[in-house]
C-alpha cells in the first residue's frame, strides 16, 4: 500500500535466482548437475560431492527467492508481483533477467512470444483472449501486463492512462523497436520528466491484447533487421516500458487523447510511474574475435555499471552513482534511484560445464542484494 514513509532501501531490491532444468543437449551429453537449491532458506550451493572440484570462491549463496524448474507463475508471484503492484501505486519499478546466454532469461521474461510468432514469417497471429496469459507458463512480461490490467479493474478510486514503448540497446546504440525507422534516438533530461529517450514511439493502450500486439511488433522488427538473430539477441538489451499515469476518478475532465497531457503542466493530482521489463544481454565473457570483443566490452561495461548502480540503491551513504557510464543505466536512471523498486531474476544453467559463468552470475546477484 502507498505510504509516505519509505521502507528501508534494502527491501526495494528483490533478488531471485533460478536454476533451469537441464536441456536436451546437456542431457544427451550426460552433463553433471552441480547446483543444489534450498527454497525455504533461499540458498544455492554447489552439491557437496562436487565442492572440491568446482568451488572457485564462495560455495554458498543466499537470496530472497531461489527456484528450480519451470514454474513461471510461482516465480512471478514470489519474485516480481510486488514490484508491478508498486508501480501501480506510483513507484518506478524495474524487472531484469540477468545471466549467461541460454540460461533462461527469455524463458523467464517473454515466454508467450514463442507461440505467437511464427518464426519463418514473423506474422503476428491472433491473440484470442482479453487475458493474455493463456500459455501454461507465461513469462514475466505477459503476467505483468495481466496484473496491471487486473489492478486497474479492481481499483475503484483511480483512473489510469497507460503508454508502452519498446527499445533495444545494441552496441550502445538505442533503437526504437516500435518505430525502427527512427535513427536519432537521444537521451534527454529535464526537471519535469527526468531522464527520457526521444523521439520514442509511445503507444496508448487500454487492453492486454493491445500491449501484446505492440510487443509482437517490436519482436518482429528485431528479427527482421538482424542477419544473425541468435547472435544479436544474446548481445542486446531490450527494455519494455510501461508508463502508468493515474489520478483520482473524476478529477480530470475526459479528454479524447490525454496523451497530450505530457506536453502540458501536470496537475498535482496526477501520479506518473514507469515499469521497465528488461531482457539483458548475455553476461558471459566475450568471445575472442575482434568484433565481439568490442560488443563484449560494451556489454560488460553496462552490466558492471548496472550492478554498481543497483548496489548503491541499497546503500544510503550517498556518493557518486555512475548512471552515465552506460546507456542502459542512464535510460533507467529514474527507475534505479530514490524510492524505485527493483526485481532481479538471475538465471543459471544447472551444468558443471557452465559453472564458471554460473558463479559469476551468483556473485552478481549477491553483490546487488
Ligand atoms: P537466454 O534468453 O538466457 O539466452 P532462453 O530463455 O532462450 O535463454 O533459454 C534457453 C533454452 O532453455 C530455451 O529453449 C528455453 O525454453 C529453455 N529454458 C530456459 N529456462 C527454462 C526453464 N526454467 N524451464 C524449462 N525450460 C527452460
Ligand atoms: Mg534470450
Amino acid at each position: 500500500q502507498t505510504s509516505s514513509t519509505a521502507p528501508s532501501n534494502r527491501q526495494n531490491v528483490k533478488v531471485t535466482v533460478r536454476v533451469r532444468p537441464p536441456n536436451a543437449v546437456e542431457m544427451s551429453r550426460g552433463e553433471t548437475e552441480i547446483w543444489e537449491v534450498n527454497g525455504p532458506l533461499g540458498k544455492v550451493n554447489i552439491q557437496p560431492d562436487y565442492m572440491e572440484r568446482y568451488r572457485k570462491q564462495m560455495a554458498e549463496y543466499y537470496y530472497d527467492e531461489v527456484f528450480t524448474g519451470s514454474d513461471n507463475k510461482l516465480l512471478f508471484e514470489r519474485g516480481v508481483r510486488d514490484t508491478v503492484r508498486s508501480t501501480m501505486e506510483g513507484y518506478n519499478g524495474t524487472v531484469f533477467a540477468y545471466g549467461q546466454t541460454s540460461s533462461g532469461k527469455t524463458f523467464t521474461m517473454v515466454r508467450i512470444l514463442k507461440t505467437l510468432i511464427s518464426l519463418k514469417k514473423m506474422y503476428i497471429v491472433s491473440i484470442d483472449n482479453e487475458i493474455i496469459c493463456t500459455e501454461s507458463q507465461p513469462g514475466v512480461i505477459p503476467q505483468a501486463v495481466d496484473s496491471v490490467f487486473e489492478y486497474i479493474k479492481e481499483c475503484k478510486e483511480k483512473e489510469f492512462l497507460l503508454r508502452v514503448s519498446y527499445m533495444e540497446i545494441y552496441n550502445e546504440t538505442v533503437r526504437d523497436l516500435l518505430c525502427p525507422e527512427t535513427d536519432d534516438l537521444r537521451i534527454h533530461e529535464d526537471k519535469r520528466r527526468g531522464v527520457y529517450v526521444s523521439p520514442l514511439k509511445e503507444v496508448v493502450v487500454s487492453t492486454p491484447k493491445q500491449v501484446m500486439k505492440e510487443i509482437l511488433k517490436g519482436e518482429a522488427n528485431r528479427h527482421m533487421s538482424s542477419t544473425d538473430w541468435n547472435e544479436r539477441s544474446s548481445r542486446s538489451h531490450t527494455i519494455f516500458q510501461m508508463v502508468v499515469e493515474s489520478t483520482a476518478k473524476g478529477s480530470l475532465p475526459p479528454r479524447p487523447n490525454r496523451y497530450s497531457t505530457l506536453g502540458q503542466k501536470q496537475s498535482a493530482s496526477v501520479s506518473i510511474s514507469v515499469l521497465n521489463l528488461i531482457d539483458l544481454a548475455g553476461s558471459e565473457k566475450a568471445a575472442s574475435s575482434a568484433d565481439r570483443r568490442k560488443e563484449g566490452a560494451f556489454i560488460n561495461k553496462s552490466l558492471l555499471t548496472l550492478g554498481t548502480v543497483i548496489s548503491k540503491l541499497t546503500d544510503s551513504s550517498g556518493g557518486h552513482i555512475p548512471f552515465r557510464d552506460s546507456k542502459l543505466t542512464r535510460i533507467l536512471q529514474n527507475s534505479l534511484s530514490g524510492n524505485a523498486r527493483v526485481a532481479v531474476i538471475c538465471t543459471i544453467s544447472p551444468s558443471a560445464i557452465n559453472h564458471e559463468e554460473s558463479q559469476n552470475t551468483l556473485k552478481f546477484a549477491a553483490r546487488i542484494k
